[in-house]
Formats: structure tokens, C-alpha cells, sequence
């Protein structure tokens, strides 16, 4: 039998960055941060993983990690003698950490989420090169962040059948930093029909990361009132109804936040190919709005949207979306449920514009985001494949290149 290596997700601090002002010491609960004249370091054998020193860093230099074998972490007389932080090394015959080990990190919940959402592009791929650093898991179930509400609007007409709502939440003194293309959990309140604490719910942020309204520590969320399940039975959706529902100075328990990999690229030049369907369209909104307000329209590269959903009236943000314009981003909307109108889904539009994808696709700066309605991975695949079949393109090696290279992402449910 293959002798296994135990691996640690070992934290550091990147002494490069820090600038030594002891927030990280004075909120260890356990003293497994300590420091001399020269580093601040981390004893490896007292970390919890509890993260409260994470938020108060004002550098993020605290927020570092390296997998090493459980056995041999770094020493803290080693890491007092670095002037820079060790490569992370390739480790040999690794498992997962086991249970007994303090890295356990992500919520099951929120594993078993991440992997269901990008199982259709075989896991999770890297981030865009250029994307900025993520953090991850700032708040977790035992101690979630407390937000209120400032805002819960109905995005979709009163006529609708679906109620989607644009809630916005505000963090307060709190530092709860993300990025585009991450994502929240939401703690409901109550119990479930067994007595236990509902699990937890993600949502991706809809608004970029200087926040709904810039400079305001806020962040908002497209959440769709759930009534029934994928096969149309009545069902009361937990998290959505709890959300939908609530009103302006209610409070939420707010976990996360998550995701490193579905983010955007930061470098002038790179263009985002971007297909969503319904309220897939939340992490596109972060996307859009960030380079709305960021745009230099010399440096910025292409935008283009493939939208879908029943009809205008349910396609949330279909006004500000309308008024965008065409020099900024090029949109295209897929409606499936207007009346006397034949069918259209994002796949179709894909497909009637193929020379201009083809054309983002040879770009080596185009990033691809996927996000919405599982069902639309196998049609949204056969367009491009169509579409490179017909541009001179092999799809299949290209999309095996765009997944490697961290330009290929999807987030469906
Ligand atoms: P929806 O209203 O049910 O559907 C939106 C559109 O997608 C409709 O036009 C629908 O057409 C079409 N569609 C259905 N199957 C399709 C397929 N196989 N290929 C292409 N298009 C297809 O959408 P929704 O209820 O808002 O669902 C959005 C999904 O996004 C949910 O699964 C949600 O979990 C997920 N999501 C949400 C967030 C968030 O932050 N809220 C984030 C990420 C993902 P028909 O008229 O034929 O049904």
C-alpha cells in the first residue's frame, strides 16, 4: 500500500507587505501570532483556523497560506528569518487534509455547492491571471457577519410570474471585501424539518467590489423567490423567501465571503464573453458595473452579453441594461416565452453571431463566464462548437486551452 502525506494548509504572513502594526497579534484568541523585530509570524501548532485575524489586516499581507506536510510545517525561527514568502513546492502522495487537521476550511455546504456548480467544466479552474487576490471565508457559520438591509426592490414587473429581487446589504463597520464574481452565504433563520440549522444558501454578488453605491461598504444580490421545484411542484424555497421578504434595517447573517476562480481579469485589453440565464445574471452586473465605473475606454477591451429568460419582464436589470451603450458593451437578449414569438435561448444568439464570438475567441485576452441554469451547459457548448466549426476553430482543443489558462468559467445550478 502508498504510504499518504497528510497536508496542512499552513497560514503565514507575507513580510514583504506588512507593515507591522500588531492587529493580528491583539486578535489571536490562542497567541499562535507572535513577533520579533523583524517578522510577524504564525506557530503553526496553536493556528485554529478561527480567521479573526484576517479582516482587521490592513495590508493583507496575514492573508497567506502554503500546503506543507503535516509533519514538517514551516518553523517560526525559519519564517523570522524570511524576507519574502517560500514558493508554494509541489508535494508528492498527498491526500486531502483529514478531519483531525485544522485546515478543514469551507463549510460542506459550500463545498458541495462549489463542486455541483462547476462539475460541468470538470472543477474548479484557475483565476484569470490578472484577477485581484480573492479572500475567502472571512465569516463563517459560528460567527457570521451581521448585515442590514438597505434596500429590497422588485427587479422584475408587477405582472411577472417571477418576483426577482435586487437586496442590498449593508456591512457597517465590518469588513467584508469581495470581488466580482464571488459569491455569499446566507443564513436563514429557524430550523429545518429535522431540527437543524437550514443549510447554508449562496449567492453571487451582483454589485463590483467598491461596492452598490461606490465607497459605501454595501453590497447587493439578485435572489429569485423560489415557489417551486425544478419539475414545478409547490415548494417554498427557505433562503428566498426569507430574503425576498425582507424589509429596509431588517438583519442578516451574512458567511463567506467564497470562489477564487470565477473572477475577472484586471489587465487593459481583456475582453469578457459573458452568457447567463435569469438570475445568473448577478455576477455579470459585478462585472459590467465594475468596468462602467473603471473604464478607460483606451485600455478596456470588449464586452459582449448573451442574456436569457422567459421575457422582458422578468429579465432583471433589463432597463439599466438597455440604456448601456453599444460602444460599451454589445448585448444580445434571448427571450423563450413571448407570446406569438418563436423560442430564442442564449445558444441561438450565440450561434447568429458567430463570426463576431469566433473572433473574441481567437483573442487570447477574451475570458468566457457561464452562469446561470445548468441546462444551458450542452447547448451553450454545441454553439461554440458550431461556431468554431464554421471560423476555422477546434472547440474542443480551445476549450480545453481556455479552461487551462483560467479564461473558461462556469457557475451553474
Ligand atoms: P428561468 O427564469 O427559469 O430561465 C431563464 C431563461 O433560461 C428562460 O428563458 C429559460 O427558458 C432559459 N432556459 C431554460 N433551460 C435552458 C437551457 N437548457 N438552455 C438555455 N436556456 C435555458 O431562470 P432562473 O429561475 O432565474 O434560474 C437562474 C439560475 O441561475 C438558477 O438555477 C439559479 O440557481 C442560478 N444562479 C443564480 C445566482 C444568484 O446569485 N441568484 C447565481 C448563479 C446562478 P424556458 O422558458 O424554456 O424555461
Amino acid at each position: 500500500m502508498t504510504a499518504t502525506t497528510t497536508i496542512l494548509r499552513q497560514h503565514l504572513i507575507d513580510p514583504e507587505i506588512c507593515i507591522r502594526c500588531n492587529t493580528c497579534e491583539e486578535s489571536c484568541p490562542v497567541n499562535a501570532i507572535s513577533h520579533d523585530s523583524r517578522n510577524y509570524v504564525v506557530d503553526a501548532a496553536k493556528c485554529k483556523y478561527c480567521y479573526n485575524c484576517i479582516s482587521p489586516c490592513p495590508t493583507g499581507a496575514i492573508d497567506n497560506w502554503r500546503h506543507v506536510k503535516a509533519e514538517t510545517p514551516y518553523a517560526l525561527a525559519e519564517q523570522l528569518l524570511w524576507d519574502t514568502l517560500p514558493e508554494q513546492l509541489a508535494i508528492e502522495e498527498s491526500q486531502p487534509t483529514g478531519a483531525d487537521s485544522p485546515a478543514a476550511a469551507l463549510p460542506d455546504d459550500v463545498e458541495r455547492i462549489a463542486a455541483a456548480s462547476t462539475s460541468g467544466q470538470g472543477g474548479v479552474a484557475p483565476p484569470p491571471w490578472s484577477a485581484a487576490h480573492p479572500y475567502v471565508n472571512l465569516y463563517s457559520i459560528q460567527k457570521p457577519a451581521v448585515a442590514t438591509v438597505s434596500g429590497n426592490f422588485r427587479l422584475t414587473a408587477g405582472d411577472a410570474s417571477s418576483d426577482i429581487r435586487h437586496i442590498v446589504l449593508d456591512f457597517g463597520n465590518a469588513s467584508f471585501p469581495v470581488l466580482e464574481g464571488q459569491t455569499v452565504g446566507i443564513l436563514a433563520p429557524g430550523l429545518d424539518a429535522h431540527g437543524k440549522p437550514h443549510h447554508v444558501r449562496l449567492y453571487s454578488v451582483a454589485s463590483p467590489r467598491d461596492g452598490e453605491r461606490p465607497g459605501y461598504n454595501n453590497l447587493s444580490l439578485t435572489v429569485k423567490r423560489v415557489t417551486s421545484d425544478h419539475e414545478g411542484a409547490a415548494v417554498r424555497g427557505v433562503a428566498s423567501n426569507f430574503l425576498c421578504d425582507l424589509k429596509k434595517g431588517d438583519k442578516v447573517d451574512v458567511v463567506g465571503p467564497y470562489g477564487t476562480s470565477f473572477l475577472m481579469p484586471n489587465h487593459p485589453g481583456s475582453n469578457l464573453l459573458m452568457i447567463c440565464t435569469g438570475t445568473g445574471s448577478a455576477p455579470m452586473r459585478a462585472m459590467t458595473e465594475r468596468r462602467r465605473r473603471k473604464s478607460v475606454p483606451k485600455e478596456d477591451g470588449k464586452l459582449m452579453l448573451f442574456f436569457g429568460a422567459r421575457t422582458a419582464a422578468e429579465l432583471p436589470y433589463f432597463g439599466p441594461l438597455t440604456r448601456l451603450p453599444k460602444e460599451f458593451i454589445d448585448i444580445h437578449l434571448a427571450f423563450s416565452r413571448v407570446p406569438k414569438q418563436p423560442r430564442q435561448y442564449v445558444q441561438d444568439l450565440i450561434r447568429a453571431r458567430g463570426a463576431d464570438v469566433a473572433a473574441l475567441l481567437r483573442d487570447e485576452n477574451t475570458y468566457l463566464y457561464l452562469c446561470g441554469l445548468k441546462g444551458m451547459e450542452k447547448g451553450v457548448d454545441e454553439a461554440f462548437s458550431e461556431v468554431c466549426g464554421r471560423h476555422g476553430l477546434d472547440w474542443k482543443t480551445l476549450h480545453a486551452q481556455l479552461l487551462q489558462q483560467g479564461r473558461y468559467h462556469v457557475e451553474t445550478y
